[in-house]
Order: C-alpha cells, then structure tokens, then sequence
C-alpha cells in the first residue's frame, strides 16, 4: 500500500533507537525527510547515518534533550513546518511514589507531558493552516490497564493527563485533516523493556528471565512486540488513508489488555 507520505516531512523525538528508531526508519522507507532526535550526538548521528543509507531520504539528526526549552528550539528550528510530529521521550524511573520526591514528579510531567504539548502548541497551528498533519504521542497502554504495572504509576499518572488533554484538543482540529492519537505500547523489545524487567525481577527477587518468562506467559500472542511492528503501525496512523481516524489511544500489546475499548 502506497501511505502517500512520500516527500512529506516529519519530526520524531527520542529517535536514536527502540521505538522511536523504529518509527523513523518506517516513514523513512515511505519518502518522508527526517529530523530525528535524542540526547547522545554517536549514536543518534549513526542511527541518522544508517536510515540516510537504507532510505535515501534527509535526516538531520539533532543531538538535544527534548524535555528542555533548548531542545525543542533546536529540534523545532530544524524543522519549522513538518507533517508529521512523533512525540517520544524516555519514561520516568520505575519505583514506589512514597519515595518520588516533588521534583521528579515535576520532571516527569515536563517530560512526559508538557514537552509533547509545548511541540504541539508550535506545530499545530501550520497544519491547520496547510490542511494536513499527523500527530503521534507515544505513551503507554498503562494508560488504559494502569493495574497491570504497579510499579509505573508515575509514568501512568502523566501520561494520563497528556491523553486527556489530547482527548479535547483532537477534536478542535479533525475538521483541518489533523489527527493527534496515542499509540500506547504493552511490551516491546527494547532497552528500556529490559530496564523495566530488571526492576520487576529485583522486587519479585527472582531473575530477569524468570520476570520474562512470567510476563510473556500474561500475553495472549506469547512474546513481546517487535519494533518494527511498531514502526509499520505507526507510518500507517501517519499515512493519508488515516486521516478519518484521531483522538484515539491504540494499545499495541500482543492482547494483553483484556477489555474491548
Ligand atoms: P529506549 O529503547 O530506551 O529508547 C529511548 C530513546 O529515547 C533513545 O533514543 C534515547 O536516546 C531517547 N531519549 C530518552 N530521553 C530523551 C530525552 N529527554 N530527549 C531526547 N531523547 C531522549 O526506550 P523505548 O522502549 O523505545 O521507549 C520509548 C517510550 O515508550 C518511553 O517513553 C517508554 O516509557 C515508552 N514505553 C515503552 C515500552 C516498551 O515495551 N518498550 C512500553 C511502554 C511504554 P538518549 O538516551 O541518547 O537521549
């Protein structure tokens, strides 16, 4: 299937590697030029470099924290006028709330969800106004199963208010060919994945890969997602065959979430 996407341009944050690498490298095979971002320059320039090469699309890579008003300027300076804005960043650290202080809590909500507001504040407008856009925020399906990772409750509790806020704000902009949706991923292979199980085997004190085994035994289709099942997902929510589809949270989670909304 042609996405229509070719020649079109896109932002995606937090893209040096996991599933924004993975997002990155599947619009880049659909002909969208690229600015891709994370905070370390070697690899972010060899991921740049690797999608460049397979792709033939331009991809400036721009080494910044996203989660900083420097970051977004240099990655917005970039790229003024995308079509697409894939909104990532690392989640906050697992752990027991009683001992996440004010100040984490507030760095989580800066980065989890003021950064992907702040970016759409400044992108949105330019895709009213040019009649297309196509808005990604990748968050968690602990959004809609909060109960099944108790150690992610912060995570969860700003990730939360993000997909409330884009709840009204898609709304506003559907008629202009803008959509804003949520992608909420289960378990995908990733470092931040391996992390995740680490801190999960260390509380239960058995093994990562007992934790692995255990997780995986909870998910319908038997083993965790790939990126590039992400990746593909997400080119097709950004293609112009998408454009009917907007203020939705998709869970891509193997069937683990049990319920039918
Ligand atoms: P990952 O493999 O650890 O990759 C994270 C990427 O984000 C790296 O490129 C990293 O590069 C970049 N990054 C992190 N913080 C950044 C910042 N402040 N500014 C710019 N770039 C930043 O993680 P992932 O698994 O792809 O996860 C991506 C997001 O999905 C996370 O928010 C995670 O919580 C969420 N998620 C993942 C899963 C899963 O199963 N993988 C499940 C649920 C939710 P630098 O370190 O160089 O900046």
């Amino acid at each position: 299937m042609d996405l229509g996407l070719s020649g079109k341009k896109g932002i995606v944050c937090a893209a040096s590697k996991g599933l924004g690498r993975a997002v990155a490298v599947a619009l880049a095979r659909e002909g969208v030029d690229l600015v891709i971002n994370a905070r370390s320059q070697d690899p972010l320039k060899a991921t740049a470099e690797c999608i460049r090469a397979a792709t033939n699309v331009g991809v400036i890579p721009i080494a910044a924290d996203i989660t900083t008003e420097e970051g977004r300027q240099a990655v917005l300076a970039a790229c003024p006028s995308p079509d697409i804005l894939i909104n990532n960043a690392g989640g906050p650290p697992p752990g027991d709330f009683r001992s996440v202080t004010r100040e984490e809590w507030i760095r989580a909500v800066d980065a989890n969800m003021l950064t992907p507001i702040l970016l759409i504040r400044a992108l949105i407008d330019g895709m009213v106004a040019r009649g297309f856009g196509r808005i990604i925020n990748i968050t968690t399906s602990g959004v809609k199963s909060p109960g099944t990772y108790p150690q992610l409750g912060i995570s969860i509790g700003v990730r939360s208010g993000l997909t409330g806020f884009i709840g009204v704000l898609s709304r506003q902009v559907a008629r202009h060919n803008v959509t804003i949706n949520g992608l909420l991923p289960g378990r995908f292979e990733t470092d931040r994945l391996k992390e995740n199980l680490e801190y999960a085997a260390r509380a239960a004190g058995h093994s990562t890969e007992e934790e692995a085994l255990r997780v995986r035994s909870v998910i319908p289709a038997a083993r965790f997602g790939t990126t590039e099942e992400f990746g593909a997902f997400a080119a097709f929510l950004c293609s112009t065959h998408a454009g009917y589809l907007t203020g939705q949270n998709i869970v891509l989670d193997g069937g683990a979430y049990p319920g039918l909304a």
